[in-house]
């Protein structure tokens, strides 16, 4: 009746890698902004460092990884292997990226506005580290992965400017990386409760929903349950022409079992009872409900009259077998029931149907209880 929910790491492994995805594809979006924008400031410089034809030549892996990337993150659903596919992919687009910044790097030392130029090269991979940041901050380790990377080369190309100032490029990083682990580390933590919170709310709906739809005492559904059941197989049984038959059943000399036993065993051999039609209804569209009191319903779709009354028989069968103690019963000293078998018929409503099975139980009943009887119309 339910869908399992997944386990909390299950589902944090899920949202995680989702979320990645999702960043991944962004940073790939906006490392082609990012192209464009440098193309955009080369192209408008008097006197640009690097020319825009190299620039373009070499920004083509990015351009291709990104878009097949985009492409592949874009129509790929949630897989085993897809985390160490991103993180592998993640690496080239990584060196993709580097190969850009060292031919960038490569012109500045070279360029007359060297200084200039190297400290616009900074500001770009802080642009990108921050991008990556961003789009990974849930998973630690890839996001360290990404960034770290494009931290030494600012580190490096500082020092190739200025080696003799190692203070600042060093402090620089220290400080980048104190704020990305600890930064990460606050967000995680929300990231991972708002995660847990969401699922406990859905562990909540699906309590409330199946207190709504199942019988506390014999775990059947209940009445309710059974009445929606019911009018959604009608519909499908009108649609496709297919059987649909209804088994009611109740309890003989119930009261009594009750007035000698006392309500807890009366209680006991509902509740077992219940176990019993449970297994007795297996096919999957199958639904054994607890109608009210000491009476039950069986809806079997797909069931012809025939199949029905092997059901009915199996189940008197196995009551009989299963010998629930019954103290003042005319049937003997075991629990029987009576049980009323019928076969949708065009036109009948949810109620005519139900009403046509109840009229065979009150025949099983007027024969002397303890056995079916079947419509044969
Ligand atoms: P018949 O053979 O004609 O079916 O008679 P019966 O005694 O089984 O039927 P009747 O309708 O006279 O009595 C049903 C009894 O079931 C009355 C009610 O107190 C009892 N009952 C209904 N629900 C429960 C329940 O949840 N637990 C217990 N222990 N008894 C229940
Ligand atoms: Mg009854
Ligand atoms: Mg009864």
């Amino acid at each position: 009746m339910y869908t399992p929910l997944p386990s909390a790491e299950q589902l944090l492994e899920r949202e995680r890698l989702s979320y990645s995805v999702m960043g991944v594809k962004w940073a790939t979006l906006l490392s082609f902004f990012l192209i464009a924008a440098l193309c955009l400031t080369i192209y408008s410089h008097p006197n640009p460092f690097i020319s825009l034809a190299k620039l373009s030549l070499f920004s083509i892996p990015i351009f291709v990884i990104g878009a097949l990337g985009h492409i592949f993150f874009s129509r790929v659903s949630l897989h085993q292997y897809l985390d160490e596919f991103l993180k592998a992919y993640l690496a080239l687009f990584n060196v993709a990226w580097l190969l850009v910044l060292v031919t960038l790097a490569r012109s500045a030392v070279d360029s007359y506005s060297r200084t200039s130029a190297i400290s616009g090269i900074e500001s770009m991979v802080d642009i990108l580290v921050l991008t990556f940041a961003i789009a990974l901050f849930p998973d630690r380790k890839t996001m360290l992965l990404m960034v770290l990377p494009l931290m030494v080369f600012n580190v490096v190309i500082h020092l190739s400017e200025q080696p003799l100032n190692l203070v600042f490029p060093i402090v620089k990083f220290i400080c980048f990386t104190v704020i990305l682990y600890t930064g990460q580390q606050i967000f995680s933590r929300w990231f991972v409760q708002s995660i847990l919170r969401n699922l406990e709310n859905k562990k909540l709906l699906q309590q409330f929903k199946r207190l709504a739809l199942v019988d506390g005492l014999t775990n059947l559904s209940n009445r309710r349950h059974f009445d929606d059941i019911l009018l959604q197989e009608i519909k499908v049984t009108e649609r496709n022409n297919r059987p649909l038959s209804l088994i009611m059943l109740d309890v003989d000399y119930f009261k009594r079992l009750n007035d000698k036993a006392g309500h807890q065993a009366g209680d006991e051999c509902l509740s077992q009872l219940g176990q019993l039609l449970a297994q007795s209804a297996m096919r999957p569209r199958d639904l054994a409900a607890r109608y009210g009191g000491e009476e039950f319903v069986i809806v079997l779709p797909e069931t012809d009259i025939a199949g029905a009354a092997a059901i009915a028989a199996n189940i008197k069968a196995d009551i009989a077998a299963l010998k629930l103690p019954h103290p003042d019963s005319e049937n003997g000293e075991f629990v029987t029931v009576s049980q009323g078998v019928c076969q949708w018929r065009n036109g009948m409503s949810a109620t005519d149907f139900t009403a046509n099975a109840d009229k065979m139980l009150y025949q099983a009943k007027q024969a002397g209880r303890d056995q079916f009887v079947v419509d044969e119309q």
